[in-house]
């Protein structure tokens, strides 16, 4: 589960989000939707711990992680420039957060004369995760490419791959399928829902277009004017909106 508290942020004294809370229950997939500038990239990256909020709290599985960097949180965000290392193959962007992580957990816990021979073993576990997702997105074949050399539809299931290989508790994806065609952007729609249902992880999913949150969606959160305005099960905010913002923002039937 992931809980916002209260979460405020302001860019050079301008208030982006005010006072906002949200529920995340364990396993469900929320879509956060909103019009442009409203503060949803905002907030998932306060989420993420990429930015940090003026007010307010996130607790991630029941734990406060206000104080922890990124790497640390659990969580892993897909975003909608795909953000891959333009100079490491894919198999290698695959690799670089496993390895990040276990590289922590040595300097933490191990002493060097020991470091060497766990790494390799470690990096054994990775490959074999590696291809295993790379398998189940169908980019096994593109591991020793460079991200220039991939289309958009496959920058961005290496973008999920990289996400999937950590095993967070949450993804937080941030309109991933934005720079892909109508077709790739239904296949990785459907990829994307057949992976809620196999991981049974938490979802948090931004996206500007309403009937997609719709259709993928348990429950959606309606953000604007720096406010959640309504959240709740997609029928119930399309047939009951809470008011005309919602209303009109929805397209709900008058
Ligand atoms: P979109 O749907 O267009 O992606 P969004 O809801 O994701 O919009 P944000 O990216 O969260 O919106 O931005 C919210 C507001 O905060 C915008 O007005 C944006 O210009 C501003 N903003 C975001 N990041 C910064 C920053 N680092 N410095 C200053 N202003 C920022
Ligand atoms: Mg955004």
């Amino acid at each position: 589960s992931i809980t916002v508290s209260d979460i405020s942020k302001a860019f050079s004294g301008q208030p982006i989000l005010r006072d906002v809370s949200l529920d995340i229950r364990d396993g469900e997939f929320l879509s956060l939707v909103g019009p442009s500038g409203c503060g949803k990239s905002t907030l998932l990256r306060i989420i993420a711990g990429l930015e940090e909020q003026d007010h307010g709290s996130v607790e991630i599985g029941g734990r406060s992680v206000d104080a922890e960097r990124p790497g640390r949180r659990d969580v892993a965000m897909v975003f909608q420039s795909y953000a891959l290392y333009p100079h490491l193959s894919v198999y290698d962007n695959m690799a670089a957060p496993l390895r990040q992580r276990s590289l922590t957990q040595f300097q933490r816990g191990f002493g060097l004369a020991r470091l060497l021979p766990k790494a390799r073993r470690k990096e054994a576990e990775f490959r074999r995760e590696i291809e295993a997702t790379a398998t189940m997105l169908g980019i096994s074949g593109l591991l020793q490419r460079k991200p220039a050399q991939l289309s958009g539809g496959q920058r961005q299931r290496v973008a999920l791959g990289r996400a999937i290989v950590r095993h967070p508790k949450a993804f937080l994806m941030d309109e991933p399928l934005s720079n892909l065609d109508a077709k790739l952007r239904d296949t990785v729609r459907a990829e994307i829902s057949a992976l809620h249902r196999r991981l049974g992880a938490t979802f948090l999913y931004v996206t500007h277009d309403q009937a997609e949150a719709m259709t993928m969606s348990d429950r959606i959160a309606i953000i604007m004017e720096g406010q959640v305005l309504q959240i709740g099960a997609p029928s119930d905010v399309y047939h009951d909106p809470a008011d005309l913002r919602v209303a009109r923002f929805i397209g709900s039937p008058r």
